[in-house]
């Protein structure tokens, strides 16, 4: 069976490799630097087979020129910082790995031409390989795109199976629950699931991947249909919220300024 492993690198980023025991190459998913592949290759007695590439921030792709041979496959969406990309996908694209078929599909709203890759089969579970769109009890900051988009983006990406696995690119679930319980103090998931993130921070494991199971239950960006969630945020802007859409935008304007109480 294929396995996910997470390479920390930078402050927060997670590099995901994918690969199985019985093949030398791996596939390396938005490597924003090469020296903790590298290192993590070079322990394991592996090689870079192909890369994938989510969206254009550098800390997605400054290391994939280090770690590409001659002919190493780059797949990614359109308009990326990285010159090199062999192949440019976009929704409805399939590509096929060693273990598995991924599916391409296009998430605009932290960049515009942002990817995810899911695969239903292949794993123990179906993937999901989703960068700066879906955190664990967050989403990615709208940098490019509008809070329509986004929303849309992450009701598609909410249709896959509950138990589909949520690989994100960043360690960022702990500050997201802070702020999750800020907005649904009374949501008892997320104290639950505040105590055991808290616990593999102390040993330093990392959160992820979630899945969407528990996300549907947790992440405020989920959960703009949630009366409790209009309710707080009508509360915190002094303003009726009566949509989806207007629950979104102002969740994710709350989270922009949001500074946890304990931090
Ligand atoms: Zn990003």
């Amino acid at each position: 069976m294929p396995e996910i492993i997470p390479v920390e690198s930078l402050t927060d980023n997670y590099i995901w490799i994918l690969c199985d025991d019985s093949r030398e190459g791996v596939w390396v998913v938005d490597p924003g630097d090469n020296n903790p592949v590298e290192a993590w290759l070079e322990e394991n007695n592996r090689q870079v087979e192909g890369i994938l590439l989510t969206h254009h921030h550098w800390d997605h792709v400054d290391g994939v020129a280090a770690l590409c041979g001659p002919n190493t496959p780059v797949i990614g969406p359109a308009g990326n910082r990285f010159k090199g990309t062999t192949r440019v996908v976009d929704e409805g694209d399939q590509v096929s790995l060693p273990w598995c078929d991924l599916q391409v599909l296009s998430v605009p709203g932290h960049t515009l031409n942002h990817i995810a890759f899911y695969a239903a089969g292949g794993f123990e579970t179906p993937v999901l390989l989703c960068g700066d769109t879906l955190f664990s009890a967050g989403c990615g900051r709208l940098f490019e795109g509008t809070p329509a988009q986004m929303l849309d983006s992450l009701q598609k990406l909410n249709r896959l199976p509950g138990d589909t696995a949520v690989y994100c690119t960043h360690e960022y679930t702990l500050a997201n629950l802070a702020f999750a319980r800020a907005v649904e103090p009374e949501n008892q998931a997320v104290l639950a699931y505040l105590e055991q993130c808290q616990e593999l921070r102390l040993r330093d494991k990392p959160t992820l991947p979630s899945n969407l199971r528990l996300e549907r239950n947790i992440n405020p960006f989920l959960r703009s249909g949630e009366p409790g969630v209009q309710e707080s945020c009508s509360r915190q802007f002094t303003q009726p919220v009566t949509t989806n859409q207007q629950c979104f935008a102002l969740t994710r304007q709350w989270k922009d300024n949001f500074k946890a109480p304990d931090q």
